[in-house]
Formats: structure tokens, C-alpha cells, sequence
């Protein structure tokens, strides 16, 4: 069974070759309800395990200077992976510059050991998707073992002493995690949490359960909710409508200094004209670009230094 997928041209992330790190079937200790799998029992442990040297055998075949990142994943949950220590000692031997990343649902950093491994990996991207209790099972549907008071904990924790670049990615789902409480609860954890980029997102792709996403524009009224200080970014547009809007200049300096915007986002947001302010802006230096690992987004010159982030130059 192949371990290796891809590259894959990834917005977020530059061209990604994908580890599956539970080819054969899905082992996960969620059971999430917007999961692009099918539904299945969650497990604490794997029980299907491939070996190391298998996926460095495959892993060198498809290595070459073209790749941005090597990305560890799974159907299901990678941190599961009992030897994922190890392959990332020995993927670090081969990788040569290219960076490595894992994509993990956050719930096993309450594992020590996993809480150290994920350490010597160069980026990181921890799912965060409620805090309350109840909100957090309806929606992620963890193994009975998991709390989120604790798994919150954690990834607080290692957003203290990580020292690469730190993704958080909530996932928006219809009438379960979108209400002003439950955002309200997440700003306030988010401001604990040291982040490189935090995602918002919604369901793009067929769920395993009968849920619904959110819209773009719902998506970025939530964005306007978290603290102007986190760096926020909006990672679903995949059923967004244009608004077309109009926006003054004081509009177009308000917005982005609530919240900078990507050019795909202003596409969306603002009307042509409003296009031509916003590049006069950008003509007199009011505005300026900023990239946050791969992505370019608009910033008001005034606050550039202010946004509450990891410098991504310093990883
Ligand atoms: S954590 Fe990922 S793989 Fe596991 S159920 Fe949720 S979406 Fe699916």
C-alpha cells in the first residue's frame, strides 16, 4: 500500500508531498461530524502500522527540489503513528531544505511524547474547532478519553515553546460552533496561543455526516469577531459569492486594519472601484503587503508592527 501522495499545489502550505501514515483504512481518535471520510469508530491506537523503512523507501523516490514541504497526515489521525518519532528523526536526515509538516486534530499533545516529537518539525497545524465540552463532542465526536480542557491546555502550552511556524485551523460548522458564545470563547483561548497564521474554514468537501458549512460572507463576519491582534485568515472560498461591495478609503483602512485581507478576499469583497482605491492606497504606502508563510495579505502601513503573530522570518 503507498504511503505517498501527491505533490499537491497547497495555497496555504507551496507544493506538498503527502505522507499517509494509515493507507490501508481510517484510524482516528475523532469521528468528525464534516470528516471527508466515512464515519467510523474512533480508536485510540493504531492497529494497522506500517513500517518506518517502508515510507523513507517510498518517501526517497518522490523527494526532489521542487517540493516545499513534506506533509505527514493519515486517513485519520497521523499522531497515532506509534513510530512517528522516529520517522521524523529519519526524514530530517533526507529532507535537505525542504520543510516538514503535520496536519493533527491537536488531541494527542496531551501524550508527552507526542507533545516532544511534534517539536522537531518545522511547521504545524493543530485543529481547534470549539471549547466548550458539549460543542466539541457534537462536532469532533473524540474518543471517550479526550477531554478539551485538557487538549486547550496543550496546545497553549506548545504554541509557548514551539519554535516553528504554528497553524490553527477552526472549521465552521452550521448551527453548532458558529454562534457569538462559542467564537467568543475561542478569541479569548486564541489570545493565549502564540500563532503563526490562524485558518478559519468551513465544510468544502462531501461530510460523512448530515452537516452544512457556512457561507463566505458569514465566514468573514466571524473573522471581524476574533481580536484585531491575531492573525487571522480566511481559508474556505470555495462557495463564496462576490459582494461587490463599495468602500470609501476610510472603509478600505478600517476593514483592513480589523482585519487584513488576502487579494482573493478583496476580489470578493470590494467592487472594481473600490479595487482602484484600495491600489492608491498601496501607491501612497497606506496600505502595505505583508506575507505570512506563502500568503501576501494588505495591511495598513500605521499597524504593521502591531498584529499579535510569530514573526514568520524568525522560524
Ligand atoms: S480528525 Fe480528521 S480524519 Fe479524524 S475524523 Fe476528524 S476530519 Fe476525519
Amino acid at each position: 500500500m503507498n504511503t505517498i501522495f501527491g505533490p499537491i499545489n497547497s495555497r496555504r502550505f507551496g507544493s506538498s508531498l503527502g505522507i499517509d501514515l494509515s493507507p490501508s483504512t481510517k484510524q482516528c481518535n475523532f469521528d468528525c461530524l464534516y470528516c471527508e471520510l466515512a464515519p467510523m469508530a474512533t480508536v485510540a491506537s493504531q492497529k494497522e502500522v506500517v513500517e518506518v523503512e517502508q515510507i523513507i523507501e517510498e518517501l526517497k523516490q518522490h523527494l526532489n527540489e521542487k517540493i516545499d514541504v513534506i506533509t505527514l497526515t493519515a486517513n485519520g489521525e497521523p499522531t497515532l503513528y506509534p513510530h512517528l518519532d522516529q520517522l521524523i528523526d529519519e526524514i530530517n536526515k533526507i529532507k535537505g531544505q525542504t520543510q516538514t509538516l503535520i496536519l493533527t486534530n491537536s488531541a494527542s499533545l496531551t501524550d508527552n511524547k507526542v507533545f516532544n516529537t511534534l517539536q522537531k518539525l518545522d511547521q504545524v497545524k493543530l485543529s481547534l474547532d470549539a471549547i466548550s465540552p458539549d460543542i466539541f463532542k457534537k462536532i469532533d465526536r473524540p474518543h471517550e478519553s479526550i477531554k478539551i480542557e485538557d487538549v486547550v491546555q496543550k496546545v497553549q502550552e506548545f504554541s509557548k515553546i514551539y519554535k516553528g511556524k504554528l497553524f490553527i485551523e477552526i472549521l465552521f460548522v452550521h448551527g453548532l460552533n458558529d454562534t457569538k458564545e462559542e467564537i467568543h470563547k475561542l478569541n479569548h483561548v486564541l489570545l493565549n496561543i502564540n500563532a503563526t497564521r490562524i485558518d478559519l474554514g468551513t465544510i468544502d468537501r462531501p461530510p460523512a455526516y448530515d452537516v452544512v458549512g457556512i457561507s463566505y460572507n458569514e465566514l468573514h463576519d466571524i473573522s471581524l469577531m476574533f481580536d484585531k491582534a491575531l492573525p487571522i485568515h480566511i481559508a474556505s472560498r470555495n462557495h463564496a459569492q462576490p459582494n461587490n461591495s463599495s468602500y470609501t478609503n476610510e472603509e478600505i483602512l478600517n476593514t483592513l486594519d480589523k482585519r487584513p485581507l488576502t487579494m482573493d478576499d478583496i476580489s470578493l469583497l470590494f467592487d472594481e472601484a473600490s479595487q482602484k482605491r484600495l491600489e492608491k492606497l498601496i501607491d501612497t504606502e497606506k496600505i502595505v503587503k505583508k506575507t505570512v508563510s506563502n500568503l501576501e495579505f494588505f495591511i495598513p502601513h500605521a499597524n504593521i508592527k502591531r498584529k499579535h503573530q510569530k514573526d514568520p522570518q524568525s522560524t
